[in-house]
């Protein structure tokens, strides 16, 4: 410590303020506490502003009363059922409204679990299908050695991360150049009596369109008939699940659908809640082996758990049931309408310029994707690095394969988007793109031949192509 530090005079002049904060050592001695919420704080200061992060699904914005009571439980371990009953209660009652929600024939018997997110959910989902396969092929005296699982390419990564970490063959269909989404053939092709699960997407991630849900069911129901295979439909709703019941109440892709055995859905993303809940619902409690489900003692009394996670926030438990309570049906049919109308906007606006293809008009969920049309000289990964100069985080990326010729931009518009904000993005966007038409003749002659390769423009694209969140 310097010298001169007076430990009562003013944080900025003491010395944690002045002295090499070695990163790579474990610190010897403490800090005042506001010299530590000070400097942290300070330097979270370089982060991008959360509202203007239109790469991500996650929620930036929730009422104070939804805060406060995050802060009121948030030194509740969840997992401690025995002696936080009334907070583990939340968390079942919210298994059987997202039952109802999601038309269960009877929400009564739907079961499930609070999880991290969508990637817990979809992993547990998926381990479960895959012993019940095991269970069934054992009991028929039949081989269970080879597992595999069919989704498509505009999957989220967990799908595939699922695969790897679980010895599960990934049987995963490439988009079409021109297509984003499965078909019930492409599906067909790939399941057999080894099949584990298939995977469909309600508001997939690339694009934000939804795979056809229903005739993927049809499908499963017409192989169930005809061969004997009752091969599971699990619906990754991780953002879609929070749209379609306000949305579209009479569109079938959940538990109306007979192979619909598990949806998952992310709490943090349309279900409006801070980073940390998801959720997973399966059809009936026939749907996850017994065997999965441990019943531990140790915090008293005994208490089943279908979890990777063990201990965790009860916080945003709790505030996914505020705003259940908070809102109703009604309460997320407003939102959810307000979104979907300022999304419509943006995807008008950009479409009426002629500047920019729309890949998803359909729009399944409040999120815009879309490419350049022709060659302007200039691609959404520099659009992208200009509008991060104006703190819009707008990410540009790739489709996967055999879409990858498709380079477009994403923004996820979300509850605290507003019309008024929207006209700002649209504003900088076009003044981007004009001032990119402005500087490239110039750009031109300087560099020649490559110009949109120039170290500064590669380091400004690999920046961009990593924006793309969730
Ligand atoms: C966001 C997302 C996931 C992962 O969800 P997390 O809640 O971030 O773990 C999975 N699938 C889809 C379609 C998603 O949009």
């Amino acid at each position: 410590m310097s010298e001169t530090s007076d430990p009562y005079g003013p944080i900025h002049g003491r010395a944690s303020f002045r002295d090499h904060v070695d990163r790579g050592t474990f610190p010897a001695h403490g800090l005042d506490p506001d010299e530590a919420y000070e400097l942290l704080h300070t330097g979270l200061m370089l982060d991008g502003r959360e509202t203007l992060n239109l790469a991500s699904f996650v929620t930036t914005w929730m009422e104070p009363q939804a805060e406060q009571l995050i802060h009121d439980t948030i030194r509740k371990n969840h997992i401690d059922h025995e002696e936080y009953p009334a907070a583990s209660l939340v968390e079942e009652a919210c298994v059987h409204m997202l039952g109802d929600l999601f038309n269960a024939p009877d929400p009564a018997q739907v079961v499930g679990v609070a999880t991290i997110g969508s990637s817990e959910a979809i992993m547990l989902g998926l381990l479960a299908h895959k012993r019940a396969w095991r269970d069934r092929r054992r009991a028929a005296g039949l081989p269970s050695d080879r597992p595999n699982v069919v989704f498509g390419a505009e999957t989220h990564v967990v799908w595939d991360k699922f695969a790897n970490y679980f010895d599960v063959e990934m049987r995963k269909i490439p988009m079409k150049p021109d297509r984003f989404v499965l078909s019930a053939a492409d599906v067909e092709e790939r399941v057999d009596e080894n099949t584990i699960a298939v995977g469909a997407v309600l508001g997939t991630t690339h694009v934000g369109e939804a795979d056809p849900i229903e005739e993927i069911n049809d499908l499963l129901v017409r192989i169930k008939a005809d061969k004997g295979w009752d091969v599971p439909l699990h619906v990754d709703g991780a953002s879609g699940a929070f749209i379609a019941p306000f949305s579209e109440p009479d569109l079938r892709w959940d538990f109306r659908l007979e192979q619909v055995a598990s949806i998952n859905v992310s709490g943090h993303k349309y279900g409006l809640v801070y980073p940390g809940v998801g959720w997973l619902v399966f059809r009936d409690a026939s749907k996850l082996p017994e065997d999965l489900v441990f019943s531990v003692n140790y915090l008293g009394g005994a208490q089943p758990t279908y979890t990777f996670n063990f201990s965790r926030g009860s916080a945003m438990v709790q505030a996914q049931m505020y705003n259940f309570m908070r809102l109703g049906r009604s309460g997320y049919t407003a939102i959810v309408e307000t979104m979907l109308a300022n999304a419509r906007f943006l995807n008008e606006t950009l479409e009426a310029s002629g500047k920019f293809t729309i890949l998803n008009p359909g729009l399944a969920e409040p999120v815009v994707t879309f490419s350049i049309k022709g060659d302007p000289g200039f691609d959404v990964y520099h659009l992208s690095a200009r509008l991060r100069e104006d703190g819009w985080i707008v990410p540009a990326y790739s489709l996967p394969p055999d879409a990858d010729a498709v380079h477009l931009m994403r923004v996820v518009v979300r509850l605290d988007l507003s019309r008024l904000m929207i006209e700002m993005l649209l504003r900088d966007l076009f003044a981007a793109w004009d001032a990119l038409v402005a500087e490239q003749p110039v750009e031109r002659a300087r560099s020649k031949p490559d110009v949109w390769t120039s170290p500064a423009h590669a380091a400004a694209k690999s920046k961009a192509r990593t924006g793309l969140a969730q």
